[in-house]
């Protein structure tokens, strides 16, 4: 099947008793015991609204098995740990979300991890790899800066030595991009965001091999972080329109791309769908399409970026992206103020970085929006 169909109709639950064609909705925390193999538990990762969710995913990466969860953190996290443990060595890129970085930095020392931070190159990932590495986390395309590298490359070398690849491929989603299918082993998403895609919903899954989905779920049990059942069912549904959202935001993310290239009041754009984007050859390789969120620079001489903010009467400044609505936010002073100011201008978010998460609206609509807003000087 393809990806539109398997949105639709992949993992759904055959309701052979009504016969109603969406999946019910089980609300029991109580499962009978007598004459089946294992019992659902909400805590066990194993109801039916959750097994729906996870048979959906993982039709569309191309995956064995997964684990939902209740948040992509407890996705993320519970995937590291079911892997690292006191002793073990884990190579990140310093450009991972954030709540992933600072997961690291305050919870590995006291876990006994020992980590690297790592440019977001496939060179400076494996040359961090030392004996001890048993895992790699790695996103692509990254935050806020849309890098975009050769993910094949980090998978190979981390298979020949046995470390397990963490992939957070949350951005691209997997209507444009199936990291499984270029060699890593555990693909991550906050379902908060484009699997959710309505800004309404807070959830993570991480999908993979059935043996390491048994070890994630293991540790899963422990920790906790389940997801119920009606949060289950509205990201179901949410699912089933997810590869026409994706498609229309990356419509029109290249668009809007297009357009802010040509004006003169933004001096930089990142997006990888831009021809002349570092990384849109390899982007071009390993993406379907290049996605809806983009980040752009204003030129402070010539706008200022928080009346311009103020201004935009459609695309919402707001943290958290990836629902069918624009929103937009700056960097500095959302997802990278714990960051120091030296640090973030090494690595290039300056104060009038902004990223836009480009939604579904007519795109004539979203251009317009920005056009005017900009005039604030
Ligand atoms: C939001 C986000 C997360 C964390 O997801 P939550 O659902 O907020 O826990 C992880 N990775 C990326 C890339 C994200 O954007």
């Amino acid at each position: 099947m393809k990806k539109e169909t398997q949105c639709v109709h992949s993992g759904s639950y055959r309701d052979s008793q009504e016969r109603g064609i969406n999946t019910p909705i089980f609300t029991s925390s109580s499962y009978e015991y007598l004459d089946r193999e294992e019992t659902p538990y909400p805590r066990n990762f194993n109801t039916p609204n959750q097994d729906a969710v996870v048979r959906k995913v993982c039709a569309l990466e191309g995956a064995e098995s997964g684990v939902l969860f209740s948040s992509g953190m407890a996705a993320m996290s519970t995937a590291i740990l079911a892997f690292a443990v006191s002793g073990d060595h884990v190579v990140m890129l310093d450009e991972l979300y954030g709540g992933t970085h600072a997961f690291a930095t305050d919870a590995f020392e006291r876990l006994g991890i020992e980590y690297s931070f790592v440019a977001t190159d496939a060179k400076s990932v494996c040359q961090a790899i030392a004996p001890h590495t048993k895992v790699i986390v790695i996103e692509s395309p990254t935050n806020p800066l849309l890098h975009v590298f050769d993910i094949r490359e980090i998978a190979k070398r981390a298979r020949e030595k046995g470390i397990t690849t963490i992939f957070d491929n949350t951005f691209a989603s997997p209507v444009n991009q199936n990291p499984l299918k270029l060699g890593i082993d555990i693909v991550v998403h906050s379902g908060t965001k484009y699997l959710g895609g309505h800004s309404d919903i807070c959830s993570g899954v991480a999908v993979t091999s059935r043996e390491r989905a048994e070890h994630i779920r293991a540790l899963a049990k422990h920790l906790g972080g389940s997801l119920n059942a009606v949060t289950c069912y509205l990201l179901e549904r949410s699912l089933k329109t997810l590869a026409l959202r994706v498609d229309r935001q990356s419509d029109n993310a290249l668009r809007v791309a297009e357009f802010l290239e040509t004006e003169e009041r933004v001096s930089r754009v990142y997006y990888p769908g831009l021809p002349g984007f570092p990384g849109h050859d390899i982007a071009a390789s390993q993406m379907k399409a290049y996605g809806g969120m983009l980040s752009f620079e204003l030129d402070e001489g010539l706008v200022d970026t928080s009346t311009f903010l103020r201004r935009l009467l459609i695309i919402k400044p707001a943290v958290s992206l990836g629902g069918i609505e624009s929103t937009i936010c700056a960097p500095a002073v959302t997802s990278h103020a714990r960051i120091s100011a030296e640090e973030r201008k090494r690595i290039g978010i300056t104060n009038s970085l902004l990223r836009l998460s480009v939604g579904i609206e007519h795109v004539d609509d979203l251009i317009d929006d920005l056009e005017q807003a900009m005039h604030t000087k």
